[in-house]
This record gives C-alpha cells, sequence and structure tokens, in this order.
C-alpha cells in the first residue's frame, strides 16, 4: 500500500475532492503528518469516522521506531531509528547550556569511503525518505521537550550517510522541516555537511533554501586529502573552491570547514599553510573536530599539541577557529562513530 506520506499537498487535495470532500480536509491530513508527526489516522480527530475509514484503506503511514535509545554521561542521546524493512539509522541529539541539535542521517550507510569514518566501513543499502528523515527530527524533537524541556533548535546533516548523495530527498525534507505546515523551523538553524560534490553544492545553493553549509576538508593538500577521502580524487579542490565561492555569492552564508588533526597525517606546517591559503579564497570559519577513533590504527591518533598550532596560526591569519568538544563519545555517537553497533 502507498505511504500517504509520499503524496504532495496537491495530491492530497485531488484525493480528497475525489471523494467529494472540501480540500480544506486535505490541509488538515497534511498538517497531521507533517507538522503533528502523526503516523495512524485514528488519531486523526478532525476527519470524520467514514474518512479515517477511508483514508486507512487506500494508504498506510510507514512509521520508524527508536529501537535502541541510549543515554550518554553528557546529556547526548543516541537512538538506534529501525526503518520500515527493518534497516536500521542512527540518529543523535546534542544538548548543550542553551541549544538542542539533531544530527540525523540521510543515508543508510554511505558509498564514500573516508578512511578515518566508522560509517564508511558500512555498505550503502539505500537512501532514506523524505518522511524516514523527518521522522528523526520529530523524535528528537519530543526527546528535546521531554528531557530538557525545550524544543529542537538545531539540525545537522552530519549522520550517517553523504546527503548530496541523497539530493532530492534531503531538499524536500528541509521544505517539510521548514515550511510552516510542517515543522516551522528556521532554515538558518539547518546544516547540511558534505564530503564536497561541486556539481551537487553548486546546485543546492540554486535552490535558495537558506541552510548553512559545512565543509569537511581535513586536509587542503591534494594528494593528502585524496589519501584520506579517497573517492575525491574525482573532485579536485580546486572544482570545490569554485563550487564554495559560488555557493557564497549566491546564498551570502560563510562555509564552515570540518577539520580534524591526525598526527604523523596532516599534523606539519605545510598542511596548516595550506589551509590558511585555501579559507582566504572564500569567506568561511574552521571547525576543529575532536577526532573519535574507531579503531583502524592509522587515524587513532588526534594531535593535541598541532590542533594548538593550527589554531594559533588561523586566528594569527584572522580566520575564525572553533574546536567543537566531541560528545557521547561514551556511548558511540560522537562523529563517525555511527556504525550500528546495536543494530
Ligand atoms: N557525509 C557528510 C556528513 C557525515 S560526516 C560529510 O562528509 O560531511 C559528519 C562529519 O564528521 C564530517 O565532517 C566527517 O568528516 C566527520 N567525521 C567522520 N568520522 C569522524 C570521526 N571518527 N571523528 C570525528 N569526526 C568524524
Amino acid at each position: 500500500m502507498k505511504d500517504i506520506r509520499t503524496l504532495s499537498l496537491e495530491e492530497l487535495i485531488a484525493y480528497f475532492e475525489k471523494h467529494g470532500e472540501k480540500s480544506f480536509r486535505a490541509k488538515q491530513v497534511y498538517d497531521w503528518i507533517w507538522s503533528k508527526n502523526l503516523h495512524t489516522f485514528e488519531e486523526m480527530t478532525n476527519l470524520s469516522k467514514k474518512m479515517r475509514t477511508q483514508l486507512a484503506s487506500d494508504f498506510t503511514i510507514l512509521p520508524v521506531s527508536a529501537h535502541v535509545v541510549q543515554h550518554s554521561k553528557d546529556g547526548t542521546i543516541k537512538n538506534g531509528v529501525k526503518l520500515h524493512d527493518g534497516l536500521m539509522v542512527e540518529s543523535v541529539l546534542i544538548p548543550t547550556e542553551t541549544r538542542t541539535t539533531a544530527c540525523v542521517s540521510s543515508q543508510v550507510g554511505c558509498s564514500l569511503n573516508c578512511e578515518f569514518c566508522a560509517t564508511a566501513k558500512l555498505k550503502r543499502m539505500r537512501n532514506l525518505e523524505v518522511a524516514e528523515i523527518v521522522d528523526q527530527v520529530a523524535l528528537i524533537d519530543r526527546q528535546s521537550k521531554e528531557f530538557f524541556d525545550r524544543p529542537l533548535s538545531n539540525i545537522v546533516f552530519m549522520g550517517m550517510g553523504e546527503p548530496m548523495m541523497n539530493y532530492p530527498n534531503v531538499v524536500e525534507t528541509i521544505k517539510k522541516i521548514t515550511q510552516p505546515e510542517g515543522l516551522g523551523m528556521s532554515p538558518r538553524r539547518i546544516t547540511v555537511s558534505t564530503s564536497g560534490i561541486p556539481k551537487m553544492i553548486k546546485m543546492l545553493a540554486d535552490e535558495e533554501l537558506k541552510v548553512k553549509l559545512a565543509l569537511s576538508l581535513h586536509s587542503a593538500v591534494e594528494k593528502s586529502r585524496n589519501e584520506i577521502m579517497p573517492f575525491s580524487t574525482k573532485f579536485p579542490l580546486t572544482d570545490i573552491m569554485e563550487a564554495l565561492q559560488y555557493w557564497y555569492r549566491k546564498t551570502k552564508s560563510e562555509i564552515t570547514f570540518e577539520y580534524c588533526v591526525w598526527k604523523g597525517i596532516n599534523d606539519d606546517e605545510a598542511h596548516i599553510k595550506a589551509l590558511i591559503k585555501y579559507c582566504r579564497q572564500v569567506p568561511s570559519k574552521v571547525n576543529l573536530i575532536q577526532y573519535n577513533p574507531i579503531g583502524e590504527g592509522k587515524f587513532d591518533h588526534r594531535s593535541e599539541e598541532a590542533e594548538q598550532r593550527y589554531i594559533q596560526a588561523l586566528e594569527q591569519a584572522g580566520i575564525t577557529v572553533l574546536v567543537r568538544r566531541s560528545r557521547g563519545g561514551d556511548i558511540d555517537a560522537a562523529c563517525g562513530q555511527l556504525a550500528n553497533k546495536n543494530g
């Protein structure tokens, strides 16, 4: 049976008109699904019993469920989310003093092969549907209200998968999350993180969604970036930069470069210089991410000493640098640790 959440509002209106109902009924259903995140027709109490039965005989609502919920000492909550076909993804709630961020997945597994990332070790099984991403957001919004007494404030596409490789569904999800008839969130509180596919960065800029963009850089030295992120041989750093400049011209929104520092990999002066030179070509800031070991040897040693040198050099060059503290490490909820261990 067809999932009602694959229908657009226009298609829902056509369905209701076909059944001799007013079009505002379609809007009510749309609101139940996308704004209130209801998963049964039974609960749509402003519809007649007859209409609810009719809907239930024509459509289904494929649910996702929080299969495993783990709480970290630091407040981070990791959800193992089970999809209707039994596959699993992970979504993380990250609380700070003032905000709650949802880190959501866009694919089951990932097709890219970043050497340092746990998700890369899983096969990419499939893209997530719009409703499956929206459900992760709605789930974390409910948890934020339950455990922290406030609604979700930010969303980052930094869970499993490469959002640009599930482009149409990610864009539609953002529309559903931001539209007033959906969750009504501000797009400026949404960050799409990509490993850098130039053509898709430009396409996203053209959508004019007003979301933020983060680029997983890790090295501005071509040869070493290709070793760290092997798929990137197809996407030279100059092409990525050209796409980022296009992004900035279109959106006026500065780029965040995500960057981990590893001993013996990118901890030398040449890498620091290359990063500064790269950043200067587009309005941007650097987010130094504390690496979370995944037990792969080569990348298991972050260099705090080199991180300090990076910070100093970037600041001297007038480039904003933030250090992102690792969260949820005790439950494998941190960046790059999402690998369905409990699946
Ligand atoms: N595919 C997208 C989004 C998922 S990764 C991307 O590449 O941006 C989200 C961020 O976590 C990326 O910056 C990624 O490089 C980083 N990351 C991956 N594994 C990590 C790990 N083990 N420790 C810290 N950060 C990691």
